[in-house]
Parts: structure tokens; C-alpha cells; sequence
């Protein structure tokens, strides 16, 4: 069992002088107080272990110290993407039955009009303030719930994630000891905190550590370069990196006292890794994850970080490749299966759907991969994103790498579309002054016949979501008449 998130808050706040967050500064030992009065409030309140607290605000300090004031009571977190609007907040409200909202001023109307009991957050933290620091935690056991997330589900209704203390205390401290956290550390954090990566995997791996953050309110190049000469880790999306790269500011210089820059969310592309490193002298490292699952692979703190991959299982964690039979040898694609602390509980009220998605005990992630002889896992993208063209399979990540390295292509996401002959035709969406028909040209050398998109669409950008992951089945969508009438 690992140490409780809670426990390591404690542990670093016996020291006065260790610094949470670098702007203040807020030391430790201000965080916990502060935790202890919201927890106090939460109780004040009426929350109750296992209620749900649902959390809908702009970025702010107050909604790290909210997640862990709910740790403390061991009421469930459930936070919400801010961009959402009053009608897509509507199903988490009727789905996990908050008993509380809480939420920015100005969407306090919209909520109640949902019939939730809402509570504006300045409105909470006042209330906070008129509460005592000192808060006696009740015991909580590792399969306590800490949190609901809901997928960003491109298709069907989002689904709520139930992640316990265990999940999240088990992945920290894998992470921490596989990417040497230690209290000397400053993470920069431009990462949105509704969201497993910003939420979890940055500020408990600043938390296991008793490490501090340079917290932005959002991710402004500018200001991510002023402040890395500062920082010691980055942790990003790819869209952080190729943002980077594209402002003249970013130099070894800046880059100097920097550590670890490390991506996940979304594929890194090889150019973009290669790109890096000539601008940085920096290998990013790649890792991968999910909200059911926390994070489930790194490329190596030492060793060669491959671009292109996610590296190898974390320590504790197990993956597998699967086909339609069981478990496939080393080498082969298929199926990506995973067991161990990591993997949640299971989604909020559908026992059912939770049973569809494991297999003997291991989560089916619905992405597919293969590792290397190295042992090096790479990801070839979701298996509903898979194209089958002709009886042929074609997975869209080794297309997209192929893209990435032609001159003049900034971005690039392969679809499969309906087509009368194929079944599905293999067609890429390009961003960048390119020619369809010499894109086409030139991947001839590199790919088998089969996976040479039929059409390469040149598109201003991608859609993306909020942690910049390009969203197939919009372009699927707007694309899916392209070969109607042959
Ligand atoms: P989410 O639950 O929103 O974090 O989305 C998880 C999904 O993001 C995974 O199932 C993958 O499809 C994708 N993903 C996360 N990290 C990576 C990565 N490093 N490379 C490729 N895909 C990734």
C-alpha cells in the first residue's frame, strides 16, 4: 500500500520553510491550514464522506486546495471542464447527484436553475475563512473513493470514472521515484486542473515529493518562457511543445536549468521530439496514460528516451497485448490491456459498462499498440479510430509519422471514411502549405500502397479538445460524404 496523498501534505508542512507555490510564496504549512479550514467548511456545510462535491472554476490556486479539502473529508472531487456550458454540466448533475456545486459567480444562476444546490467559490473560501485551521481527519481506507472524472467521450454519454486514494497515491509514487521528484523541485504548471494530467499527475507528484509550482493560470507561451529559467520540470501536452517551438524566445538558455520536459495526453510526434532537442539539447519523455487508469507507461529517466514510443510499463503496473484470442507475442499489434493499482475502481453507476471494458481482470484501454524488442511500447492509436481499407488494417499513428516528416507538414491526423470499393479509404487531414498530390507522392516510398491516403485534405488546424488531443470523429464527421456516389 502506498503513503496517502494526505499523509505526504502532512509530512512536508512540518517543515516551515517548504514552498508549495513559488508566487506568495505559499509554503506547506499555509496549504494545509487551508485545507483544514475548507474541510471544515465542507463539514459545516453538511458533506459527508461519499458525497460528491462537483467543481466547475477557471483555473485558481483554491481548486487544488478544494481537491485535497475533499481528500481530507473524504467527500468525492468531482471537478468539470469550466468550457462547458449549462446544458453539458446538466449530465453530471443528474448523473452523480453532487451535493454540492460549486462554481465561478457567474455560472452560479445557470446551475440552480438545474435544480443543484450551488455555492459561488469566493462565497465558499469566505466561509472557509471563518473556520478553523485545525481539522481532525477521520481514517480512510485505500479503496475509499477520491475522486469521479468524467471521460471527455467523443462518442455517447461521458462516463464517470471512480478513482480511489489507492489509484492516485500508487501512480504518484511510482512517477516520483521513476522521474526522481524531490523537494528541491519546481514544476511549472500550465496544465488544466479538471484533468488527470494537470489534477493528478502534476500536483501529486509536487505533492509526494514536497516539491513547489510555478502555477499559470493557462498556457501562454510568453509566459511559460519567462518563467522556465526558474523551473526545474515542465510537464505538458504536445500542443505545449510545438507552441514552444514556434516562438523564437525558446532557446538552450532559457531551457538551462531545466531537468524534465515531459509530454503525455496526446502522440508526440518524432519531428516534433527531434525538433526539441536541436532548439534545447532536451529529450522530452514520452509517457502514457488515461483517466480510468492513471498513468501506465514512461519512457526511461535514464536510457534512451524513443521518440515515437511511450516507454515501458511503469514499476507495479501490467500491460499486455491482446488479439481476439488472448494474449499476442512480443512484437505483434493489438489490443492494449492493463492491470494493477492504477486502474480505477470502475464507472459511476454502470456496473455493466465496467464489466464490458475488462477482460480476466485487465482493463481494456481501447487503444492499440505494440512494444518493441527493446520492450518499448508504442501507441498506433484508438481502436474506433482504426481504419480498415480493402480487408487491410491500418493504424492512423504510422501514417501520421510518416506525414510529420514530410517538409511544410505542421500537424496531421489520418481517418478512415466510407467508400463504396474499400469499405474504408484511408484520408489524411494535413495542416501546413502543402500539396495534396505531392504529400501523396512522396509517402510512396515510405508506405505500403494500402495506407497512402486516397485524399489528403489541407485544413487550417486540427479540432482539438482542451488537452489538445485531435478529435477523429468531428473530422470523421465533416468528412464521412467525400467518396458518397463512388
Ligand atoms: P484521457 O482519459 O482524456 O487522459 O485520454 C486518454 C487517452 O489519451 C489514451 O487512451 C490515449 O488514447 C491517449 N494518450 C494519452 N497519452 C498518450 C501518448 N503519450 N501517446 C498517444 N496517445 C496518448
Amino acid at each position: 500500500m502506498s503513503t496517502d496523498i494526505i499523509a505526504k501534505l502532512k509530512q512536508a508542512a512540518e517543515n516551515p520553510r517548504r514552498v508549495w507555490l513559488q508566487d506568495g510564496p505559499v509554503s506547506y504549512a499555509a496549504l494545509l491550514d487551508q485545507t483544514g479550514r475548507l474541510a471544515n467548511a465542507l463539514l459545516a456545510l453538511e458533506l459527508r464522506k461519499g458525497d460528491r462535491l462537483l467543481l466547475q472554476a477557471e483555473k485558481c490556486e483554491a481548486v487544488l486546495s478544494l481537491y485535497l479539502a475533499c481528500l481530507r473529508t473524504g467527500v468525492i472531487f468531482l471537478p468539470v471542464n469550466p468550457g462547458y456550458t449549462v446544458a453539458e454540466t446538466a449530465h453530471f448533475l443528474t448523473d452523480a447527484e453532487p451535493a454540492l456545486a460549486v462554481t465561478d459567480p457567474a455560472r452560479v444562476a445557470g446551475l440552480a436553475a438545474l435544480g443543484a444546490r450551488v455555492m459561488a467559490l469566493p462565497e465558499l473560501l469566505a466561509t472557509a475563512a471563518g473556520q478553523g485551521a485545525a481539522f481532525d481527519d477521520p481514517d480512510h481506507g485505500p479503496d475509499d473513493l477520491a475522486a469521479i472524472l468524467y471521460t471527455s467521450g467523443t462518442t455517447g454519454r461521458s462516463k464517470g470514472v471512480m478513482l480511489t486514494r489507492e489509484n492516485l497515491a500508487s501512480n504518484a509514487e511510482a512517477l516520483v521515484a521513476l522521474w526522481r521528484f524531490t523537494g528541491g523541485d519546481v514544476l511549472l504548471h500550465a496544465l488544466p486542473v479538471f484533468h488527470t494530467h494537470g489534477l493528478f499527475v502534476a500536483t501529486n507528484c509536487v505533492l509526494y515529493s514536497g516539491a513547489s509550482m510555478i502555477f499559470h493560470p493557462a498556457f501562454q507561451p510568453a509566459a511559460v518562457l519567462a518563467a522556465l529559467p526558474k523551473a526545474t520540470v515542465m510537464m505538458g501536452v504536445p500542443t505545449f511543445y510545438t507552441r514552444l517551438l514556434a516562438d523564437p524566445g525558446l532557446t538552450r538558455e532559457v531551457c538551462a536549468g531545466v531537468r524534465l520536459f515531459i509530454s503525455g495526453s496526446a502522440p508526440l510526434s518524432p519531428a516534433t521530439h527531434a525538433e526539441w532537442r536541436d532548439r534545447t539539447g532536451h529529450a522530452i519523455l514520452e509517457r502514457y496514460g488515461m483517466t480510468e487508469t492513471n498513468m501506465i507507461t514512461s519512457n526511461p529517466y535514464e536510457g534512451e528516451r524513443k521518440a515515437g514510443t511511450v516507454g515501458m510499463p511503469l514499476p507495479g503496473v501490467e500491460v499486455r497485448i491482446t488479439g481476439p484470442e488472448g494474449a499476442l507475442p512480443q512484437g505483434e499489434a493489438g489490443a492494449i490491456e492493463v492491470r494493477g493499482p492504477n486502474v480505477f475502481k470502475g464507472y459511476w453507476r454502470l456496473p455493466e459498462k465496467t464489466a464490458e471494458e475488462f477482460r480476466d481482470g485487465w482493463f481494456v484501454t481501447g487503444d492499440m499498440g505494440a512494444f518493441d524488442a527493446g520492450g518499448y511500447l508504442s501507441i498506433l492509436g484508438r481502436e474506433k479510430d482504426l481504419v480498415i481499407t480493402g480487408g487491410l488494417n491500418v493504424y492512423p499513428a504510422e501514417v501520421e509519422a510518416a506525414l510529420d516528416e514530410l517538409p511544410g507538414v505542421a500537424a496531421s491526423a489520418v481517418i478512415g471514411v466510407p467508400h463504396p470499393d474499400f469499405g474504408e479509404a484511408v484520408v489524411a487531414c494535413v495542416v501546413g502549405g502543402v500539396d495534396p498530390e505531392v504529400v501523396r507522392a512522396a509517402l510512396r516510398d515510405r508506405l505500403a500502397g494500402f495506407k497512402i491516403p486516397k485524399r489528403v485534405i489541407v485544413l487550417e488546424e486540427l479540432p482539438r479538445n482542451a488537452m489538445g488531443k485531435v478529435q477523429k470523429a468531428e473530422l470523421r464527421r465533416l468528412h464521412a460524404g467525400l467518396f458518397a456516389g463512388g
